[in-house]
């Protein structure tokens, strides 16, 4: 799909789902770009498994600009497990005054999540490869927000997630079918680690026949993350909280 094709079919779907207003006069052009290269990216290393314009769209752009609504005014965020940039290149487009971190384990992807970066001219946005609960032994309770999409059942998650986040702070855990299911099975977790849940949001996105449910719930960080958490990664899965 050529240039401007894409550009009239983003504002289109964007427009359906009540999401235009998170639109600036170059988010449509700087959107195009990353659009333009994950599909040329993607073609060679795995960054998604969507490769349908309008799905793109959908599943990936609209999701994440789906947190602009979200997120404090100049948060201080980031994204774990942020794979080939969702949500933070969307929500950096659609935020500039957010400053996000785009974390993850994988150097392919963070390689690719900072050209990109550059190549949109994204200058709220820095890269960092790592694990989340071993960056957490130097960056712990650093984080206004935390955001994270496909990464893990949240009972695990949330001991990545929550001693990165300051006290009075944000964790956004994005999920789908699963999430009340997982939000009962986290409680444990998410007491101990010192996060308290205080909703749920709950979210259609549609075009043409198609409609997408989501949820994403939110914590919000009340007390300090006790000093062994995080634990070493084998130790989270084989025996989550
Ligand atoms: N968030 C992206 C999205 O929604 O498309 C990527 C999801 S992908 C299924 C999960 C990503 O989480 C992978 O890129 C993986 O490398 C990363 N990941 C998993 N565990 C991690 C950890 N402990 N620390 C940092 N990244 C992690």
């Amino acid at each position: 799909m050529n240039t401007n094709d894409f550009e009239i079919l983003l504002e289109s779907i964007l427009t359906e789902n009540n999401l235009q207003m998170h639109l600036r006069k170059d988010s449509l052009s700087k959107l195009t770009l990353f659009y333009r290269k994950l599909i040329e990216v993607n073609a060679h290393t795995n960054l998604t498994a969507i490769t349908e314009p309008g799905e793109i769209v959908l599943k990936h752009f609209a999701d994440c600009i789906i947190l602009a609504d979200i997120i404090p005014q100049n948060a201080v965020l980031i994204d774990v497990g942020c794979g080939g940039g969702f949500p933070s290149i969307p929500l950096a487009i659609a935020r500039p005054d957010l400053k996000i971190t785009a974390l993850d384990s994988t150097a392919k992807k963070i390689s690719f999540v900072k050209s990109v970066a550059e190549l949109i001219g994204l200058y709220n946005v820095d890269t960092v490869c790592a694990r989340a609960e071993e960056y957490a032994q130097t960056k712990r309770e650093s984080f206004d927000a935390c955001v994270s999409r496909a990464v893990a059942r949240l009972n695990i998650l949330a001991e990545l997630c929550l001693p990165l986040i300051k006290k009075n702070g944000m964790f956004c855990a994005m999920k789908s079918i699963s999430a009340a299911e997982e939000l009962e099975e986290s409680k444990p977790a998410t007491d101990k680690l010192g996060g308290i849940f205080k909703k749920s949001m709950n979210y259609e996105l549609k075009h043409n026949n198609e409609r997408v449910n989501r949820t994403i719930l939110i914590f919000e960080k009340v007390g300090k993350t006790p000093g062994q958490y995080p634990r070493k990664f084998n130790q989270i899965k084989k025996n989550p909280l």
